[in-house]
Order: structure tokens, then C-alpha cells, then sequence
């Protein structure tokens, strides 16, 4: 059944089971913070001591918690848990033709970094992309697999975002006060499209990352050749929000996945992942040497793949 309980200091918590009574709820409540895992919002209400007066629990709308394997890709409800998530990834790399999961299988890897199985078998997929943590592990992975966001308004339109557009400042989103994401959607890789993740933390086990990132390549062949048709670079860690190396992917489009290409790309990326040497985060050289060594390891993983 719904729910509907006060708490201490004028705090509402409702429990909608229908999609139609969330939107009303945050229509009339446009301030309202929708909860699931409570990961992000439990700690800005304990430790950080902000006090929202009306929570919205999502963990039980269904249209929130599809997982639907389809012809083009993997729907994404924005409540399916990490855990959740990390099964079906498993369950498609399994029956699907290899090339089509690239992503699904960098998802994995970097899954398996993030957090406890405590805290995955509770904190869903939008709570990650909504609180757009420039440091998030996933979002990077989202932007460079050319994932989509759906987005409901509270009238019940709904409108799709490239993942690469949705990020637009420090925990700043696309997202009016009437909006939530309904879904996500993660196309197949194609033949000769790769996409790596990449994590570097002090500790590999439930650590936060120091740097991280999400990195797809879409070579074609052109004669004997193997040229770069699409690609997305992204950062976290290095900047205020999941940062796309703009310059870098130019400058890669059109050229073979070769030295010279290697060679040029670390030059942009240099250009691209500009840290101040008083950057928040400190660890300045470090950080400016993990991005560099991390596309330098996406060529040669790229270029493993290939031969
Ligand atoms: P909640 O706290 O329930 O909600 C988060 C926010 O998202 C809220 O502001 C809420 O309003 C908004 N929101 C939720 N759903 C929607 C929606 N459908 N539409 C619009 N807004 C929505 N993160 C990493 O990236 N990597 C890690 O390794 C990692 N480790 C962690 C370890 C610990 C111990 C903890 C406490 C957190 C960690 N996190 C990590 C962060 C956190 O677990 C994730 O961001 C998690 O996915 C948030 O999901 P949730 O369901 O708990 O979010």
C-alpha cells in the first residue's frame, strides 16, 4: 500500500506505488527529494545537517524499476539497484553476441569497484546520475557509451537527453524542479566499438576514486586501414562535473588508430584536463599523470582487441 508518515520537525515521507501518484506528489511538492538507497540523501541529512522537509521514496514504482533487454540496447529504470544492474549485465554478456556488449562489460568491471555489496544492493542507478558527484564512477561510463536519460515532467511528458548533456555544473543537472529521470537507455556496441572503464583510488576495494573514466572508440575500416568514426573521452576527478575531452576526440576522428594517433591525443588531452596547480582534490601531478596513462592504456587495449 502507499505510504504516507510525518516525522520530527514537519518531515513528510511518502511511499507512492504508481507513477501517476509520484508525479502528483511532485507537483505539489516540486522541492520534494526522491529517495531510494537514502546513500546520498541519509548523509546530507546526518552529517551535513540539511533538512528536507518532504521525501519521496521511488524504490517501489514499477515504471521506475524496469530492466528491459531490447533489439537496440539495455531500458534502465532510474530506482533498479546497482546489484540489480550488475546481474543483468552479467545475464546479456552471457547471451549476446560479444561485440554488442563492450559497455556492458566495462559497467561491470567498474561496478565491481564501487562501494560494499551493502550499499549496491541498495542505492539505485539515478541517485548516482542525479547527484552527478564529479568524482561518480558511472557517469563517465554513461556519457562515453552515448547512453540517453529519459525524463519525465510532472504532466507526464517525457523527453530524452544524450547522458553526455545532462551534467552541467558542480551537482548541477538537466532537470527542472517538476522533472525526474524515468530511464536510462544503453545501446549495444557495434563491431570494432569499444568502450573501458577506468578507476585509480588509494584502495581498490570501497574506495572513492582519485581519478576515473569512461572511454569508447568506433573504428571502421577504410581500405587496409582502421579509421575512427565516433569516439567519447571522459574524465571524473578532474573538474567540477564528469568532464568530456572535447579537443582530444577531434582530433581523433578521421585519424588510424595507430602511434602518431597516440602521440597526439596525449598532447590534446594536456589542453583538455586542465588542473590548476591549487585544484580542489590537490594530488595535482597525479592526477594530471593518471589521465594520460589511462588513454594510454586504452590504446593498447583498443589495439589488442583489433589485431
Ligand atoms: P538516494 O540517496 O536515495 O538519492 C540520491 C539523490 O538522487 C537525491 O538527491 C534524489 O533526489 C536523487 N534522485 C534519485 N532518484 C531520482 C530520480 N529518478 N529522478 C531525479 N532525482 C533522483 N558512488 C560512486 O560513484 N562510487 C562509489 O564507489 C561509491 N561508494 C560509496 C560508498 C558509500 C559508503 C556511500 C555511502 C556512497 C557511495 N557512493 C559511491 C555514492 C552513492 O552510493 C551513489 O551515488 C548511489 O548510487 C546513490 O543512490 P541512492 O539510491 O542511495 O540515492
Amino acid at each position: 500500500t502507499p505510504l504516507y508518515l510525518n516525522g520530527f520537525g514537519g518531515l513528510k515521507w511518502f511511499r507512492p506505488l504508481k507513477i501517476q501518484h509520484l508525479l502528483e506528489l511532485k507537483a505539489k511538492f516540486p522541492d520534494a527529494k526522491l529517495v531510494v538507497g537514502n546513500t546520498e540523501v541519509g548523509i546530507e541529512m546526518r552529517l551535513k545537517r540539511i533538512q528536507y522537509k518532504v521525501l519521496i521514496s521511488v524504490a517501489h514504482v514499477p515504471e521506475l524499476n524496469v530492466l528491459h533487454v531490447k533489439d537496440d540496447g539495455l531500458e534502465i529504470g532510474a530506482a533498479v539497484r546497482l546489484s540489480e544492474l550488475l546481474q543483468m549485465f552479467r545475464k546479456v554478456v552471457n547471451e549476446r553476441a560479444a561485440h554488442e556488449t563492450s559497455s556492458c562489460k566495462a559497467f561491470i568491471e567498474q561496478i565491481k569497484w564501487f562501494a560494499g555489496t551493502q550499499i549496491k544492493n541498495v542505492a539505485c542507478v539515478g541517485g548516482n546520475i542525479c547527484t552527478a558527484s564529479p568524482i561518480s564512477d558511472l557517469n563517465p561510463l554513461w556519457m562515453a557509451a552515448g547512453a540517453k536519460f529519459q525524463i519525465i515532467d510532472c504532466k507526464g511528458n517525457i523527453r530524452t537527453i544524450m547522458a553526455e548533456n545532462f551534467f552541467l555544473g558542480y551537482r548541477k543537472v538537466d532537470l527542472t524542479s517538476g522533472e525526474i529521470l524515468l530511464s536510462i537507455f544503453l545501446p549495444w556496441t557495434r563491431p570494432f566499438e569499444y568502450v573501458k572503464e577506468f578507476k585509480q583510488a588509494h584502495r581498490r576495494d570501497d574506495d572513492i576514486a582519485i581519478v576515473n573514466a569512461g572511454m569508447r572508440v568506433f573504428l571502421e575500416e577504410k581500405g587496409e586501414d582502421l579509421v575512427v568514426s565516433d569516439s567519447l573521452i571522459v574524465y571524473g576527478g578532474v573538474a567540477p562535473l564528469s568532464l568530456s575531452a572535447v579537443k582530444t576526440k577531434e582530433f581523433i576522428i578521421g585519424k588510424n588508430w595507430d602511434q602518431e594517433l597516440l602521440q597526439g591525443a596525449l598532447k590534446f588531452l594536456e589542453i583538455d584536463i586542465f588542473l590548476k596547480e591549487d585544484a580542489p582534490g590537490g594530488m595535482v601531478e597525479f592526477r594530471k599523470s593518471l589521465t594520460l596513462s589511462f588513454f594510454f592504456k586504452f590504446f593498447l587495449w583498443v589495439s589488442q582487441q583489433i589485431c
